[in-house]
Parts: C-alpha cells; structure tokens; sequence
C-alpha cells in the first residue's frame, strides 16, 4: 500500500478516458465532479481524453454540462484536436504546408480549420488524408478519399477504435473505415488516438507533465491501460464501463490498479495525501 500511495502523491496530472468513466450514455458516473474538484484543490492537472472524433471540444464541453459537470472546452482533448495538433506540429517540423482531404464530420473539420489547414474535397489535390468517425459518409467520399490516399496523400487516422458502443450493440467505428482505405489502398495510416503515442503525448504537453508522474484512468484495457502503460504512466482500470474486473486482471501487464469507480479513486487519493501529510 505504502508503494501505491507514494505512486499516487507523485501524482501530478490525471488524464480521464470519457465514454464509461466519465458518463455512460448521457448519465454521468458517480463521484466525477468531487474527483475533478479534489484534483484541482490538491494542485494537480487534470483531462479528459477521448477518441471520439465527432465532436469540437466545445461541444463535448456542452454535452458534459448538460449532466451537471463543469468541464471547460480545454480540459477536454478528443482525438480530431488531437490529430490537427499533430499535424500541425509535423508540418512545423519540415512536411508540406498543404490540403487536406477528410473523412469526418464537424469536430474533424473545424479543428482542422483551428490549426490553420486548407480543406480540400479534390482527391487529387490532397497532400493529406485524415479520416476519423463519420457517421453519414457516402460511398463517393470513400473514394475520393481511397484516390486522394492512392495518388501519395499522408494517410492519417484519427483512431483505431474498430467498433463504436450503441444501444444496438458494437457498429463500426473509425478503425472500421481506416480498414476499408488499406483495404482499397495497400496503405496503413499513422494513427493519432489512444493506444497510440500521439494523443497521450499532446495531452502531457499540454499539461506539463511527464509519464512517470501522470495517472491514467480508463475503461478499455487495449486502449486506455495499454497505451498509458508503453509510455510509462500509472494507470487505473475502473468498472464503471466495457472491462470486467477478469477481464483487466488476464492481461499479461494489467493496470495498477483495478477500481469498481471514480469514488474509490477519490478515497484513494485521499488517504495517499493524508499518509504523506502525518508522515
Ligand atoms: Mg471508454
């Protein structure tokens, strides 16, 4: 225990996956607004992290709110933030100040827009091709995208999330699309969201942090717990979303920790705090 709570007082920034941490639905988990309190009253840094592509921050921001959280927009990094940060950081490092081509809906394309890109419907006159969830593509998009990726645009993925939760079950995700391009191109795509380096980095940039002192709380051992772990964060499995406990504790690297919920990481942090502070 005495390891732990040591691992959690170093503690300065946590990073929350949404979808079956944060909410479920549009129900808000138990305990996330004391949690997120007690990360700022106690100094640390603190943001939600999450591979939908659909949505601005501003509009998970709203959606938040709409449950009674206050999350502001930059708290919130989604996977096409994430993907047009990237982007642009490679384009200020050497590669080619040019069009995008995309398969995605508004959160792709306004933050895109954001990090000052050209959109470009033209396959053949795309530099680059981003594709991340849409979940009203047409077959002529496809194609304009499969040509523009054919004919040597950068091919980048929003995430890799093969299916996407509905109340109908598992339906295709944006992982789903990015096999249908290799499919039709030959060509694998850099992929920017969670397990992947890129969206984690952003994140810890964003915050001044490093891994070591970064926490990781995630419902999805492949995506959250694994990525985190590579780099070398402290991680949390909870239960509040798609992994059953056996399902964490069968991986040949399971999380740290494996919690029913967010209040049980909130008492927790607590006890770690109240240990360094009588030690
Ligand atoms: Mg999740």
């Amino acid at each position: 225990m005495t390891e732990l709570y040591s691992a959690l007082t170093r503690v300065r920034a946590a990073f929350f996956d949404m979808d079956g941490v944060i909410y479920v639905g549009s129900r808000p988990l138990p305990g996330v607004q004391e949690l997120l309190d007690y990360l700022d009253a106690s100094g640390r840094r603190w943001m939600l992290v999450t591979n939908n592509a659909a949505l601005t921050s501003q509009q998970f921001s709203d959606k938040v709110a709409a449950m009674g959280l206050r999350v502001p927009p930059a708290r919130i990094l989604g996977s096409a933030e994430a993907t047009a940060s990237w982007l642009r950081h490679q384009v200020d490092k050497g590669w080619p100040e040019g069009k995008v081509i995309i398969m995605g809906q508004e959160g792709l394309r306004s933050a895109l827009l954001d990090a000052g890109f050209e959109l470009t419907t033209d396959p053949f006159a795309a530099d680059y091709a981003v594709s991340g969830a849409n979940f009203q593509l047409t077959y002529r998009e496809l194609a304009d995208v499969a040509l523009a990726i054919r004919n040597g645009a950068r091919f980048i993925g929003t995430n890799s999330d093969r299916t996407y939760p509905t109340e109908r079950g598992q339906e295709p995700g944006a992982g789903s699309v990015l096999a249908l391009f290799t499919a039709a191109t030959d060509r694998e795509p850099i992929v920017i969201g969670k397990p992947h380096a890129p969206m984690f980095e952003e994140a810890m940039s964003r915050l001044g942090v490093t891994p070591q002192e970064t926490l990781m709380v995630g419902d999805r051992y492949e995506t959250d717990i694994a990525g985190a772990l590579k780099l070398g964060m402290t991680t949390v499995g909870v239960l509040t979303g798609i992994e059953r406990r056996a399902g964490f504790e069968a991986q040949s690297a399971p999380p740290h920790l494996i919690l029913e919920g967010l209040p049980e990481l909130l008492t927790l942090l607590h006890r770690a705090d109240a240990a360094v502070r009588g030690a």
